[in-house]
């Protein structure tokens, strides 16, 4: 099944129990608008070479459309229209003021240069400048961009529209308009979310945490959850797993991966192939590499009594139905990690006032509006007796129906 066709079962799921006018849901089954633009690159050698870029704008009737973009050789207009489907519900329910969207290049930039990666995130920005705007669509990172092509972007969209515009992007440098925390901002999200499950689920003191994935999500959150006193007993990438049972070092497993570059060999743990790391003993799986990492096979030889997605999409729907008869509870990639894109608003909110906050400041705001979306979340799952992430769809669709009533789009 494609991703649009996935993010489509979702969303008929979640009206089973919603319920809102047909009209309306029908409308959320499809984006807006589906931008395709051609973007010619001058590279190195001196050749041009054209690449294919999309912008997907799945509902803005909460607020301006809002998503990050990819460079990929994978992306497919079908894929960036889910993940715009997917930003949609995610703004939602975090109570955020804004819609969906998502863009994507179908290139792999690994070979670049700086000049060539430069030469393509202008030439993408000119091509959907139009159609995008602080009050419209605010594009973000995604896979393979950073806060470097953040400034590019911006940069060249200051230049066609001959004024500065901070606003119009997030996820930028520091030094022109980017938000403090940003950086760590998935993982501090997810991190406050955890903690709210785990008084929920009454969880002891020494609670274990195996942890798939090593990257900006998987890192940040194997360093904050010990920062807080939790156990980090497995971590794995995309070789292999490193374990020990009484509780991993994640400075000094992090000092050996960036010496090494793997986990293997790391000094008193025990090497594991990469795909144990999900079923070793611990309370909390926390899923941060890919998708559909959790299947129907491997479901069945979790421990762990809490598994919180950082990963977009890491449980296939299969494995979600054995998860919840096994009563391990989930808590959606839609909560788990919106903290990036609950900080991009934050950004967007300095840029408007042109002050900037602490990283206190940022972090007491972000915890805030974790909790409140996970409250909302725990009381729809408890009230429609389903899981959270049914309860999280479910509120979702109920905040993006009411703005699409109040505006009259029936
Ligand atoms: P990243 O590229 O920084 O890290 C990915 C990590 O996964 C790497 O350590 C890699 O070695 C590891 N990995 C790859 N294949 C693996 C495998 N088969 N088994 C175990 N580990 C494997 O990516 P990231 O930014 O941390 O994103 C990870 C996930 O979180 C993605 O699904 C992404 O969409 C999602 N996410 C990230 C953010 C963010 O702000 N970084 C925000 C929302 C969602």
């Amino acid at each position: 099944m494609n991703p649009l066709e996935t993010a489509r079962e979702q969303l008929r799921a979640a009206q089973k129990i919603a319920r809102i006018d047909q009209g309306i849901f029908e409308r959320l089954l499809s984006p807006d608008r589906l931008i395709e633009v051609s973007i010619p690159v001058r590279m190195d050698s001196g050749k041009t070479r054209v690449f294919t870029g999309f912008r997907s704008q799945w509902n803005d009737a909460v607020g301006p459309y809002k998503g990050g973009i990819r460079f990929h050789p994978d992306v497919t207009r079908e894929e960036v229209m889910a993940l715009s489907a997917w930003m949609t519900w995610k703004t939602a329910v975090l109570g955020l003021p804004l819609g969906g969207g998502k863009g994507g290049v179908v290139v792999d930039t690994k070979p670049f240069s700086d000049h060539e990666l430069e030469a393509l995130s202008r030439g993408y920005m000119r091509a959907i400048a139009p159609f995008i705007g602080k009050n419209r669509d605010i594009p973000a990172p995604d896979v393979s961009t950073d806060p470097r092509v953040m400034g590019w972007m911006l940069d060249e969209y200051e230049v066609l529209v001959g004024e500065k515009a901070p606003g119009v992007i997030t996820g930028k440098p520091l030094v022109i308009g980017g938000s403090l925390v940003r950086e760590y901002a998935t993982a501090q999200g997810a991190f406050f979310v955890l903690e709210n499950a785990v008084q929920k689920l009454h969880l002891s003191r020494r609670v274990r945490v195996a942890i798939q994935g090593f990257g900006n999500g998987g890192g940040h959150m194997a360093r904050l959850l010990q920062e807080s006193g939790y156990s980090i007993v497995g971590i794995s990438d995309s070789q292999s797993t490193v374990y020990r049972e009484e509780g991993l070092d994640v400075a000094e497993i992090e000092a050996h991966k960036r010496a090494t570059g793997s986990l293997k060999k790391c000094f008193g743990c025990e090497s594991l192939p990469r795909e144990a790391l999900l079923a070793v003993p611990c309370d909390i799986l926390v899923p941060a590499a890919l998708e559909g990492a959790i299947t129907l096979k491997n479901s069945k030889e979790i421990q762990a009594k809490l598994i919180v997605e950082v990963a977009n999409g890491p449980v296939t729907k299969e494995a979600d139905a054995v998860l919840f008869d096994r009563g391990i509870m989930v808590v959606p990639d839609i909560l788990a990690n919106a903290g990036g894109v609950t900080v991009s608003y934050f950004e967007q909110v300095q840029n408007a006032m042109n002050a900037y906050w602490t990283e206190d400041d940022v972090l007491q705001k972000l915890k805030e509006k974790m909790q409140e979306a996970f409250e909302a979340v725990w009381a729809s799952h408890e009230k429609y007796n389903t899981t959270l992430r049914m309860g999280a769809y479910v509120v979702a669709l109920e905040r993006v129906a009411a703005a699409m009533r109040a505006r009259g789009r029936i």
